[in-house]
């Protein structure tokens, strides 16, 4: 007991003069999730406690290593931000963007089943934070409601990167992740797969939840559940639009090469509707970009992508920082029109996005 509040006391210390320690969010696999407030700005975080001594005993540390790594490259509106990580003998502090709402999982359970409106709202702006993961080479696996947190306007955030993986072209996987019931049948089946179609096996799931309020696979008996999801084996509810049908069937094709891909996704009619400005067009591949243009000045890129993950303040990686900021800037408000949510970036030199105005604010905190 008295070892537990030194551990908790020195915890608030390690992440002090910066945050103030609140309540528990959420508890993950090797701690909890806190929410904190960053004092020299009053703004609130989440903060991921990992410890290192329960990651070792499960095997698990290279699982949260990659999710820090993953998590570092990735900044899109739709996806978790994050600010900085903190590492103490005992711990590792993961500090993220703070999703007020929860997680989606929560709100579908509350709610049941979605106007197509408002589903249609939420899987836009999944497969759009999803599409620039794997713009990025980066695959999820483990797409899921309780995954996908809400921001307090309701914007979803995807989170959980523990599973993810970078793919590396013309590599295939053969991890066998995730949730049974969102699993697409050839990662079940143990098949070699490229990655990205098991994701939109998953966001076909999710979509068929939010339209529904139910899953589309489900048994309590897991062989019956597995047999299901070979087979492609569920109904579809009559009240369902022909859109939503249509798109639901072919996202959850069994056959992963006739399965939708995200090109298909974007141009279907249902995915169109009311599609907000700033979704309309996909994101630019801004870190591919940038990084291109550093290695014309004559930087290594393989050092160039080290330094960006380490977050090493060297020539290349103020350059590449410098063209990044510069290109999200210009790229048509992408971030800017109609993402109202304040997001600051801590720790990083970057924008402030403020309701409908990008004030051009570079901020430098802690490091
Ligand atoms: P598991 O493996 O059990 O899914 P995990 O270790 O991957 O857990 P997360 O899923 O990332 O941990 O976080 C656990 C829970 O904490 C989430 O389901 C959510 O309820 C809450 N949580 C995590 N990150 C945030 C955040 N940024 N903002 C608000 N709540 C969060
Ligand atoms: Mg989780």
């Amino acid at each position: 007991m008295e070892g537990s509040s030194r551990r908790k006391r020195s915890r608030v210390e390690m992440l002090s003069p910066n945050y103030k320690l609140g309540k528990t969010l959420g508890y993950g696999s090797f701690g909890e999730v806190k929410l904190a407030e960053h004092k020299l700005t009053g703004l609130h975080v989440a903060i991921k406690i990992l410890n290192r001594h329960e990651m070792k005993k499960q095997g698990m540390e290279e699982k949260a290593r990659r999710e820090i790594k993953i998590l570092k490259m990735l900044m899109h509106p739709h996806i978790i931000r994050l600010y900085e990580v903190i590492e103490t003998s005992s711990d590792i502090f993961v500090v993220m963007e703070y999703a007020k709402c929860g997680e989606l999982f929560e709100y579908i359970l509350e709610k049941g089943r979605l106007e197509e409106d408002e589903a249609r709202s939420f899987f836009q702006q999944t497969i759009s934070g999803l599409e620039f993961c794997h713009r990025n080479m980066v695959v999820h696996r483990d797409l899921k409601p309780e995954n996908l947190l809400l921001d307090s306007k309701h914007n979803v955030k995807i989170a959980d990167f523990g599973l993810s993986n970078i793919m590396q072209d013309g590599h295939f996987l053969k991890t066998n992740c995730g949730s049974y019931n969102y699993a697409a049948p050839e990662v079940l089946a143990r098949k070699l797969y490229a990655g990205p179609e098991v994701d939109i096996w998953s966001c076909g799931v999710i979509l068929y939840a939010l339209l529904c309020g139910s899953l589309p696979f489900d048994d309590e008996s897991i062989p019956n559940l597995l047999r299901k999801i070979k087979g492609g084996i569920y109904s579809i509810p009559r009240y369902l639009s022909p859109g939503a049908t249509d798109m639901i069937s072919k996202m959850l094709m069994v056959d992963p090469m006739r399965r939708m891909n995200m090109p298909e996704i974007r141009q279907h009619p249902w995915f169109q509707a009311h599609l907000p400005r700033y979704l309309a067009v996909p994101l630019p591949d801004t870190m591919q970009y940038a990084k291109k243009e550093v290695v014309k000045l004559g930087f290594d890129g393989k050092q160039l992508t080290e330094s960006i993950i380490c977050r090493m303040q060297n020539e290349a990686s103020v350059a590449y920082h410098l063209l990044l900021d510069h290109q999200f800037r210009d790229s048509n408000g992408y971030l800017g029109a109609e993402i109202q949510e304040t997001t600051v970036c801590l720790s990083f030199p970057c924008l402030l996005y403020r309701g409908k105005n990008v004030v051009d604010i570079l901020i430098y905190v802690g490091k």
